[in-house]
């Protein structure tokens, strides 16, 4: 390379073909002032724009300064890099995408999905006053978590209940009421890290109660509580195992036994059930989970679960159980960082009516609609997607993909059913001019709303069991055959 005597503003030499290049940048006012930027779809202040182009020119002429043999971009290429940064800076980051992965309750994904009735209450009562705090009967000041006791008390069998911001939430309020310089007891089988680094220990350490461990990962035995007991003691806490199973020579104590053992000391049983089911999965073609209302029968004393996993409503976490401890857990001044908003006790107070009604609920709450769909169903739903996808591709595109369905398994996510198999049939995509990461990038990537799939065997995979509706099928048939009739780039 030679230098050029060419100093510019850096005091760098550069040479002829750079300095020719540094000269060609636009001028940032230039670009800023383009049509594409008064495009309606642009809703960002001048000074955004402005800024966006100098960020755009500032990194060409960097490159241009800093890479031996850097092939300049086009002006053309600048503004279309500034309009597509500009685009996204202009968008909400939070937005919507189409699940086609099958993991219903996707954590990543925002778990559940709110039923049409609880999404339009939670719009209603976003858009006007409410009685979040006030009594109507009296006119004088009411309390928020007098809502949706009712209804929780009905559908679980529970004395009392209460509602905080999420499940977590529900386990240190718990543990710093009843366990605070005290000491809890745990089965080691039951010491687990929920993701995103909820561990129980920390929990414990957050709460000033004192963690005793007792058993082994695999076995616990009524007399290891037993001989665990002290003066100390003041709950057991038992945990959901959530997203792991130990699986073969396993043991933990019947719940019975323990809350009877408990009881005659004078300790409180508590139990972190994660997911928390109202209806009974059994008879919908999954394995059992213990429900809330069984739970609170065997004579556990609190049960806490979430509100976005199974149930399958908004964030919050639900505690249930005697009155006399939830009137002490009201009282808690933790309490007032934790209660929940009123978008969320809407949306929760209109998921649970729904419960009264089995049925309705199996239909009109998504979660457990997708979880209950039967293998049957989504061999048909995926058989119908291929032709559809078949018709929609042109000749040339058709020829170079091959398409099948497959029985494989979505899962239920989110921590609950741990490792449990649910049948479904997937649409597998095998392209000859895609590879199977290259089409889930693009689904991802290159559409207004992403879509999450999967890859299998080499193939994209699409499972139709998360996909919400008829028009979410639709547009993800349009995006795949925008893709599928193109070539990578
Ligand atoms: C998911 C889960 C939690 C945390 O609940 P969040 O509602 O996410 O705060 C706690 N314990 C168990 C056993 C869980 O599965």
């Amino acid at each position: 390379m030679t230098a050029s005597p060419l100093d510019n503003s850096r005091g760098v030499y550069v040479d002829k073909l750079t300095a020719q290049a540094l000269r060609n940048l636009p001028k940032i006012d230039e670009m800023a002032a383009q049509d594409i930027f008064s495009n309606s779809e642009l809703t960002l202040p001048e000074e955004l724009i402005v800024k966006v182009c100098r960020e755009v020119v500032d990194e060409e002429r960097n490159k241009l300064l800093e890479q031996e043999d850097y092939e300049p971009l086009s002006s053309e290429d600048l503004l279309k890099q500034a309009y597509s940064q500009a685009l996204s800076l202009a968008r909400p980051n939070l937005r919507t995408c189409v699940n086609a992965a099958g993991v219903v309750i996707h954590t990543n994904m925002g778990r559940s999905v709110l039923s049409e009735d609880a999404a339009k209450a939670v719009y209603e009562v976003a858009r006007s006053y409410s009685n979040l705090e006030l009594n109507v009967k009296s006119g004088l000041r009411g309390n928020r978590h007098n809502h949706i006791e009712g209804i929780i008390k009905e559908l679980t069998g529970a004395e009392a209940a209460l509602v905080v911001n999420n499940n977590a939430a529900a386990v240190m309020l718990v543990l710093n009421e009843l366990a605070k310089g005290k000491e809890a007891i745990i089965s080691r089988g039951e010491l687990i890290e929920i993701g995103g680094s909820f561990r129980i220990p920390a929990i414990m350490d957050m709460s000033n109660a004192h963690m005793v461990e007792v058993g082994t990962t695999n076995k616990t035995h009524l007399y290891d509580y037993q001989n665990t007991i002290s003066e100390e003691t003041s709950i057991f806490l038992k945990v959901h195992p959530s997203n792991y199973r130990i699986v073969g020579f396993q043991e933990s104590v019947d719940p019975v036994e323990l809350c009877n053992l408990a009881h005659e000391h004078g300790i409180y049983v508590y139990e972190d059930q994660g997911s928390g089911v109202l209806v009974n999965l059994e008879d919908y073609g999954l394995p059992h989970e213990r429900t809330v209302e069984e739970a609170i029968a065997e004579g556990i004393d609190l049960v806490s679960f979430s509100g976005d996993k199974l149930l399958g409503s908004a964030q919050a976490g639900i505690i249930v159980g005697k009155k006399e401890l939830i009137e002490r857990l009201k009282k808690n001044q933790m309490l007032r960082a934790l209660r929940p908003d009123k978008l969320t006790l809407t949306a929760l107070e209109h998921t649970l009516l729904t419960y009264r009604d089995t049925k309705k609920a199996l239909r009109d709450i998504p979660t457990l609609r997708m979880l209950t769909k039967s293998y049957d169903e989504t061999h048909i739903e995926s058989e119908n997607f291929i032709s559809r996808l078949k018709s929609k591709l042109s000749q040339d595109a058709l020829k170079d993909v091959e398409l099948e369905s497959l029985k494989e398994v979505s899962r239920a996510g989110g921590g609950a059913l741990p490792a449990i198999d649910i049948a479904t049939s997937l649409v597998l995509v095998h392209s000859k001019r895609w590879t199977a990461t290259q089409m889930k990038d693009c689904m991802r990537l290159q559409f207004e709303e992403p879509i999450i799939c999967r890859i299998i065997d080499d193939a994209l995979a699409l499972d139709l069991r998360t996909v919400l509706s008829p028009e979410q099928t639709e547009y993800i048939l349009d995006c795949l055959v925008t893709v599928l009739e193109t070539e990578p780039k």
